[in-house]
C-alpha cells in the first residue's frame, strides 16, 4: 500500500472503533434513564450526562445492555465465520447470547428465538407487529464487516441478521439506512453527504421516520420512534457529546436511542470527539471488546473500502 492508502485504512479504523465505542457508550449512558420520561429525567437529574449505572436494571457504573452485548455475540460470530454474515450463524449466535441468561432481553428477540429453537429456520415470519428496534440496534459488526461491498449485499447482509428476529419493512428500512450510513461517515463523509445521499431518500420511501418540527420525546422501542428521535439528535446538534445527552435525555427507551446514536456520531465526529470521562467511565472489558471488534471486522473489509 502507499502511505496515502495506509493512512486512509487507519483512518477508517480509527472511526469503526469511535462507532463501536459510541454504540457502547451510549447504551450505558441512556440504560440510566430507561423508561423515564423526559420530565422525570429534568425533575432527577436536570441534564443527564453521566455514565453512572443504576436504572431500572440497577447496572453498575459503565455496565452495557443488550445493544451493545448482541452486537459483540453478532461480530464475533462473523468474525469465526470468516467475515461472512450468515443468517443460520447469526441466529445461532443470537440463541447463545440468549442462554447466558443476558440481563434484559426484547420480546421480539425472545419470542422469535424460542420460536427458532423448535423450527431451525434462521427467518423469522414477515409480521407487521415486529417493527421493533432490536434490530437497528445491533446492525453496526454487519455495516463494519461489509466496509467493501456493494450497496446491494450491504443491504442483504444487513437483512439476513435482521431477519433473525425482526422480519419487518420498516425495521429493514431503517436497519440498511443506519448500516450505510454509519459505513459513509466511516469512509469520512461529511454529514450533508450523508443528508442528502442517504437520509432524504429515506425520508421520502418512509415518511413516518420524518423528524423535524415538534420534538420527539419519549421514544419508545417502535422503530418509528427510535428513528425520530436518534436522526432529530444527529441532525439537530453539532458534536458526538451534544447528540448523546440530547438523545438520551428525551427518556423512553433511551438505551437504545443512545446506541443508536452513539454508532452514527462516533463514526461522524471520530474518536477525538469523544469525552475522555465516558472512554473511562465505560466497563474497561466491554471498552477492550468493541475496538478489538471493530478493529477486526473493518480490517478485513478496509482493503476493498479504501481501494
Ligand atoms: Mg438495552
Amino acid at each position: 500500500m502507499t502511505p496515502e492508502a495506509v493512512a486512509r485504512a487507519d483512518e477508517l479504523i480509527a472511526r469503526a472503533e469511535a462507532a463501536y465505542l459510541g454504540l457502547a457508550i451510549g447504551d450505558a449512558l441512556g440504560a440510566t434513564v430507561e423508561f423515564l420520561t423526559a420530565r422525570e429525567i429534568r425533575s432527577r437529574y436536570g441534564i443527564h450526562r453521566e455514565i453512572c449505572g443504576g436504572g431500572w436494571l440497577r447496572l453498575k457504573p459503565g455496565q452495557v445492555t443488550d445493544d451493545t452485548t448482541m452486537s459483540l455475540a453478532l461480530g464475533a460470530s462473523i468474525l469465526a465465520g470468516g467475515g461472512a454474515v450468515k443468517p443460520l450463524s447469526c441466529a445461532h449466535a443470537f440463541d447463545a447470547w440468549m442462554r447466558a441468561k443476558p440481563i434484559d432481553i426484547g420480546n421480539t428477540v425472545r419470542r422469535n428465538l424460542i420460536t427458532f429453537r423448535g423450527s431451525g429456520n434462521p427467518c423469522a415470519p414477515p409480521s407487521t407487529n415486529d417493527a421493533g428496534n432490536g434490530a437497528a440496534m445491533r446492525v453496526l459488526p454487519v455495516a463494519l464487516c461489509t466496509l467493501g461491498c456493494d450497496e446491494a449485499a450491504v443491504r442483504g447482509a444487513v437483512r439476513a441478521q435482521a431477519h433473525v428476529t425482526h422480519h419487518n419493512a420498516a425495521s429493514d428500512a431503517a436497519s440498511e439506512f443506519l448500516a450505510l450510513a454509519v459505513q459513509d461517515f466511516v469512509r469520512g463523509e461529511p454529514l450533508r453527504n450523508v443528508y442528502r445521499r442517504r437520509l432524504l431518500p429515506l425520508l421520502d420511501a418512509r415518511p413516518e421516520f420524518r423528524y423535524q418540527g415538534r420534538r420527539r420525546e419519549n421514544p419508545s422501542g417502535w422503530i418509528v420512534e427510535t428513528m425520530q428521535a436518534v436522526l432529530q439528535a444527529l441532525m439537530e446538534t453539532d458534536g458526538f457529546e451534544a447528540c448523546l445527552v440530547d438523545v438520551t435525555n428525551r427518556g423512553g427507551d433511551a438505551d437504545t436511542t443512545g446506541a443508536i446514536a452513539g454508532m452514527l456520531a462516533g463514526a461522524h465526529y471520530g474518536v477525538e470527539a469523544i469525552p475522555a470521562r465516558w472512554l473511562r467511565g465505560l466497563d474497561p472489558l466491554v471498552r477492550e471488546k468493541c475496538r478489538a471488534q471493530a478493529r477486526a471486522l473493518a480490517a478485513g473489509a478496509a482493503g476493498g473500502a479504501t481501494g
